[in-house]
């Protein structure tokens, strides 16, 4: 058999109808979709009747397949002659996981192609208008993972003093760690913050806060992951109007945004 192909497909933050062009069209070549929990199912809509569908995330809330038997599966497919999609939230290659399969087709020999998924980073704060970036406010973005787990922590200090806008992902449970080690190093507490859950999708909520305040405001309003934490001036340009309005919970202290 010749080799399938291998695409490492972004399926973006939720709403179907941020997928790509590009993504649309190899999902309707697929012959085995390896689906990400993260990913909204409504996009599966787009594979060929007969497709072979295999669900690699979270089982029953708690248990994560194994990674190793993630790309295990995902090289004998592809060796099998199939053309194999593994189905990501956002971009696959934020956060993804999208280097370490791309490198374990690569061993194997056999040819990846990345098609690039909306990244929630981006999507997030975009729902409370907040823009990463603006020339008035900050000279970039840092996206950074609050998940702490393995060992090797973000410096949470030099991001502190680096004026950069900082856009956390998977850091709902560390937020207390995260929110404390980046104001010991310098960061006011009113630094301008907000904290998006479930993005571009039907359960989607979010708060405007500051760093001080993120911790007890997350709690009050009883956010969780999957969620962006957004630190910096830009935070202070969101607006609940870009949430649908019945989402959008007010923290007790919601900071009333400088520029509208
Ligand atoms: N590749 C993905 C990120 C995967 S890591 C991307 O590019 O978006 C998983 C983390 O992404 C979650 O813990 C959360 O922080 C974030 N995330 C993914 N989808 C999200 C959404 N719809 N709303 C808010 N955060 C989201």
């Amino acid at each position: 058999v010749t080799p399938g192909r291998i695409w490492l497909v972004g399926a973006g933050p939720g709403d179907p109808e941020l997928l790509t062009l590009k993504a649309v069209r190899v999902l309707g070549q697929a012959d085995v979709v390896l689906v990400d929990d993260l990913v909204n199912r409504a996009v599966l809509e787009h594979v060929r009747p007969g497709t072979r569908i295999v669900e690699v995330g979270k089982r029953g809330g708690c248990r994560s397949t194994p990674q190793a038997f993630i790309e295990r599966l995902m090289i004998q497919e592809a060796q099998a002659g199939h053309c194999v999609v593994r189905l990501k939230g956002g971009d696959p290659f934020v956060f993804g996981r999208g280097g370490e399969e791309m490198l374990a087709a690569r061993a194997a020999g056999l040819a990846v192609e990345v098609v690039h998924g909306i990244t929630s980073g981006i999507a997030a704060p975009a729902r409370l208008g907040i823009p990463v970036t603006h020339r008035d406010a900050t000279h970039g973005v840092a996206f950074v993972t609050g998940h702490t787990g393995s060992g090797d922590a973000p410096d949470w200090a030099a991001l502190a003093r680096s004026g950069l806008t900082l856009v956390v992902y998977m850091g709902v449970a560390n937020a207390p760690g995260i929110t404390a080690a980046l104001m010991e190093a310098g960061l006011a507490a009113d630094t301008p913050a907000a904290v998006v859950q479930s993005a571009t999708t039907d359960r989607e909520r979010g708060i405007e806060t500051t760093l001080g305040g993120l911790v007890d405001d997350v709690a009050a309003a009883g956010l969780g992951s999957p969620a962006i934490l957004v630190i910096g001036a830009v935070a202070s340009l969101a607006q609940a109007r870009g949430l649908a309005r019945e989402n959008a919970v007010a923290a007790p202290s919601l900071r009333a945004a400088h520029a509208r």
